[in-house]
């Protein structure tokens, strides 16, 4: 354990979001502890994919690679998407986005979650700033006009002039804190695994939207898919239990056969899917980035992305008023990050809801409306640029 107790920032979860923070904060001579109840993880077999993989936007590329993170990321494994096929279960609405109607080479990148963690903890360990606390177990947190304190399961204390919560959507930081949600679970989990298809992917992001959840093939090297499979708990269950030849031949079936048999399939598992956003982003001392501040159904890939641009909104306010001297911790800087990021947050988490809702509902008037509502996206080229314009994060 780390024998300093002193920082001026403690980044309290070392996933995707929390290392993403501790990168861009590293840029000033801030001292930072980041810690996480798990140590990340650095090695792996490159025979098995990651079952949990993230669409990244160009926004987020963008992000990375000024943080000097890409680089290492393409240096192990991505994948690049260059279409989106979409398509309605229930009629004959279809949209089809290609990155070259926009001149760009792709429209984001298909990225094993470990290799994003790798990747900036590779970057984190050449900075003299950022102190990694893992495993700990957090038991308290103090916050007073002074500092936030934690104290560890081991009896040793941290403590700083901010906190900031990234451990994830069950925050054990933002309920210490007393900071309260809204939201609800939904009535869908996601199956999760990676398959080897018969016919090769064409580096094209495929979702069929069914009467009781999307069904997505994200593309992954060497013709294998990523699969997230949202459906409703029992079935979500059901599959993950089928043995794989069973789970193969319903996988292919309920995607139509499009991409042929289904030859190979990865280790299975289920996330029950929450929508939530936290009634505030920040306390004094406190601030909340990530799934520890909001989540959403993943069938448009934007969780992580949002988290991505908390990060560096926070970033941004923390170094211009550490540039004037003024208190991290201080709740008029910290509402800075909270107005920036609440408004995009939630324009994202209400158009993602209203997604989910409109692909669930039977009736047929909303099954009509949606049908016709892909077919005229597709059709209209304004409206389908503007589409690709926000899946590149823009
Ligand atoms: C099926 C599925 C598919 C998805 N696909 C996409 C996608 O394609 N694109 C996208 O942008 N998003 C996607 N998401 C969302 C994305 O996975 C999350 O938004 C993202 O993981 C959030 O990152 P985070 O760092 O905030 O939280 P997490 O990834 O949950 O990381 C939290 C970290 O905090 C640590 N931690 C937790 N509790 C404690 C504690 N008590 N003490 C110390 N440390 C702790 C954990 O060990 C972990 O390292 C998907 C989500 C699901 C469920």
């Amino acid at each position: 354990m780390e024998t300093e107790k002193n920082y001026d920032v403690i980044i309290a979860g070392a996933g995707m979001v929390g290392a993403t923070l501790a990168c861009a904060l590293s840029r000033a001579d801030l001292r930072i502890a980041l810690l996480d109840a798990r140590c990340p993880e650095f090695e792996w077999s490159d025979e098995a994919y990651d079952i949990r993989v993230s669409a990244i936007t160009r926004a987020s590329q963008n992000l990375l690679e000024d943080l000097k993170v890409w680089s290492r990321i393409e240096a192990q494994r991505l994948s690049p998407y260059r279409e989106m096929q979409v398509w309605d279960d229930s009629g004959d609405g279809h949209v089809h986005f290609d990155s070259a109607d926009l001149g760009e080479p792709d429209l984001g990148h298909i990225i094993e979650n470990r290799v994003i963690v790798k990747a900036l903890h590779q970057r984190l360990a050449e900075l003299n700033n950022v102190s990694l606390l893992c495993p700990v177990e957090m038991k308290k947190l103090d916050i007073n006009d002074e500092a936030a304190r934690v104290s560890f399961a081991d009896g040793s204390q941290i403590q700083a002039r901010l906190i900031v919560a990234a451990d994830g959507g069950r925050s054990w930081v933002r309920g210490q804190a007393g900071i309260g949600v809204h939201g609800w679970e939904y009535d869908q989990s996601a199956l999760v695994t990676w398959v080897k298809t018969e016919k090769f992917h064409q580096d094209t992001a495929w979702q069929r939207f069914q009467p009781d959840g999307p069904l997505a093939f994200l593309p992954l090297t060497e013709g294998y898919s990523s699969i997230v499979w949202s459906t409703g708990h029992e079935h979500a269950q059901a599959l993950r239990e089928l043995d794989e030849a069973a789970f193969a031949e319903e996988l292919a079936e309920s995607f139509a056969h499009r991409l042929g048999a289904i030859e190979q399939v990865g280790p299975r598992a289920v996330f029950p899917l929450r929508y939530f956003e936290t009634l505030h982003y920040i306390q004094a001392r406190l601030a909340l980035v990530g799934d520890a501040a909001h989540m959403m159904h993943p069938l448009a890939g934007q969780g992580v992305n949002l988290g991505m641009a908390d990060a560096a909104a926070l970033a941004d306010v923390l170094l211009e008023a550490h540039a004037r001297q003024r208190d991290l911790g201080d709740y008029r800087i910290l509402r800075r990050y909270e107005r920036w990021r609440r408004a995009d947050n939630r324009a994202m988490l209400f158009s993602m809801d209203s997604f989910k809702l409109l692909f669930s509902s039977q009736s047929q008037a909303i099954r009509w409306l949606r049908n016709t509502g892909l077919n005229v996206t597709d059709r209209v080229t304004p409206l389908k640029h503007a589409f690709m314009q926000r899946a590149l994060g823009r």
